[in-house]
């Protein structure tokens, strides 16, 4: 039987965790940790994705300063809002809530945010401090799966980590840390994507299977060894007529197919879901200590 790990259970100790950093700096006299969100437009997942940041922000203490915009905000507005919180000595964290409506140019308003306060971990700066061993604001997913991994004391060293996907967000974030010759680190990872001829030759060689492709159940049982710890990142929407909704939610891997085979593996919901706010919440604080930029 798989150990299942338990992202929801983790991410709620970690709440707790960070209401006791917030608690202890505001004991020292120091300033209440503050996470600034830009929405502009009225994408519905974006909306759920911004209230549910606001409500983990509440439940640690830390403050949020949520501004909503509307779709027709112009890309300058945007610079500027960012401008004025990148000056805002009581930010400590500037997130934009993407997609930005097409006439904005997100590169542009990514590159605008002090490195400093990036804790999305997006701007290049802190991706470059990421790949060369430095302290950095790492992307919240891939912090959050590192964290799980290091939580449930799965061993990387040596091992072989397989990464099905390499977007900025997920894939090559993760990939940069595990190869990193750290403690908790130190894995031999190879990166596969959609031109890689045959995935499964990978996968079956994987130690470790880590899957953010954002293809409903596309790693099957055939396709692990016995023994491979999986952490799967996908959220896909099925067409599923006995639900209520009319869908279910289904990661990257064929849960029941893989359990079989796995010694551990992320349920979906509930596995590397739950983590990715708790580690928006951990980089706003390390901000707050001036942690990576001192
Ligand atoms: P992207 O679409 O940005 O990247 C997907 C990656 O998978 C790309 O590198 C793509 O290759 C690769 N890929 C696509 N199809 C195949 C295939 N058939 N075989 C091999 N590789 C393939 O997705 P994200 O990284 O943003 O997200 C991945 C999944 O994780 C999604 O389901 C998403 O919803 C979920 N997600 C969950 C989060 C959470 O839990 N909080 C956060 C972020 C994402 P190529 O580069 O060549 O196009």
């Amino acid at each position: 039987m798989a150990i299942i790990i338990d992202g929801k259970k983790i991410a709620s100790n970690i709440k707790e965790e960070l209401k006791d950093k917030v608690d202890n700096i505001l004991s020292k006299g120091g300033a209440r940790p503050k996470l600034a969100l830009l929405l502009v437009g009225e994408d519905p997942a974006s909306k759920i994705y911004v209230r549910n940041k606001e409500r983990f922000c509440n439940d640690t203490g830390v403050e949020s300063l949520v501004l909503r915009k509307d779709a027709s905000t112009t890309e300058e507005e945007v610079l500027k809002i960012i401008d004025g919180w990148n000056n805002d000595p009581t930010v400590n964290g500037i997130l934009v809530q993407l997609p930005l409506p097409k006439h904005i140019d997100e590169t542009k308003v990514l590159l605008s945010i002090d490195p400093a306060k990036d804790v999305d971990g997006f701007h290049p700066a802190n991706v470059g401090r990421l790949v060369a061993g430095m302290p950095s604001y790492v992307p919240c997913t891939p912090l959050g799966i590192y964290e799980l991994l290091k939580r449930y004391d799965i061993d990387l060293k040596g091992k072989h980590c397989v990464v099905v996907g390499r977007s900025n967000i997920v894939g090559k974030p993760i990939a940069n840390l595990l190869v990193q010759k750290e403690k908790n680190a130190n894995a031999i990872v190879t990166v596969c994507h959609s031109a890689s001829p045959d995935i499964s030759y990978y996968t079956k060689q994987a130690d470790i299977l880590i899957a953010a492709v954002g293809v409903p159940e596309l790693i099957k049982g055939k396709d692990v060894k016995e023994g491979v710890v999986v952490i799967d990142v996908g959220i896909n929407r099925v067409a599923d007529d006995s639900k209520e909704k009319g869908y279910r939610i289904a990661g990257d891997v064929d849960y029941d197919e893989v359990e079989k085979k796995a010694s551990a593996i992320t349920p979906v919901p509930g596995g590397v879901g739950p983590m990715t706010i708790a580690m928006l919440l951990l980089n706003t604080i390390r901000s707050a200590q001036k942690e990576v930029y001192k």
